[in-house]
């Protein structure tokens, strides 16, 4: 039997004759579980509705939400012997990270500022991983550990009350009067 493909390597059509064709089964990913814990936990999935990595090439085995790591099949169609190397691989980093006692925390995370928080719960709806709570003197807090630093809340407060740390409000505005300083004398 001839059997006609295209050669991904060699990009060229390619023509063999075969005594047997074996086709791969198709695999979908569990798009009812995985989505239960994308949302409760805000794990980016790919289009497909895999989880998707930090970075393919610096962190790939680890999620973007701190303390979560992905393997085999939750992370896309692969073999056993994939599965298991990258199963090795997410362990050895929830080790890295559990044999510490002290683990250090970005720098750029959002502070809020009790005092001037008229408590509208902008932020709480605004911040894409629901950091942002009320808390016991009736004023928002952000958990340092859970924030992303990504400085949406920072942005959308009426009140100026939260300022992204590294990226506060004067800094910055220092940092525009010396960039405009020579463009505008
Ligand atoms: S948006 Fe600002 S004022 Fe409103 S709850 Fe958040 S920190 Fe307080
Ligand atoms: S900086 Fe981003 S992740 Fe952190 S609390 Fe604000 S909106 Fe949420």
């Amino acid at each position: 039997m001839d059997v006609a493909f295209r050669d991904p390597v060699l990009a060229r059509e390619l023509k063999v004759c075969a005594d047997c064709l074996a086709l791969s089964t198709g695999l979908v990913a569990d798009e009812e579980g995985a989505e239960d814990l994308a949302m409760i936990f805000r794990l980016p999935r790919t289009p497909d509705g895999y989880f998707l990595e930090d970075h393919v090439k610096l962190r790939p085995v680890d999620l973007p939400v701190p303390g979560f790591f992905v393997a085999g099949t939750a992370h896309g169609p692969k073999t056993i012997r994939e599965s298991i190397a990258q199963g090795q691989a997410a362990a050895g980093r929830a080790q890295t990270m559990l044999a510490r006692n002290v683990i250090n925390l970005g720098a750029a995370v959002a502070r809020v500022e009790g005092k001037k928080c008229a408590a509208c719960l902008i932020c709480v709806r605004a911040c894409p991983f629901d950091v942002p709570f009320i808390n016991a003197e009736g004023t928002s807090e952000i958990d340092p550990a859970k924030c992303h630093g990504c400085g949406i809340c920072a942005a959308a407060c009426p009140a100026k009350a939260i300022q992204l740390m590294q990226y506060e409000d004067d800094h910055l505005m220092a940092k525009l009067d010396g960039l405009l300083e020579g463009v505008l004398r």
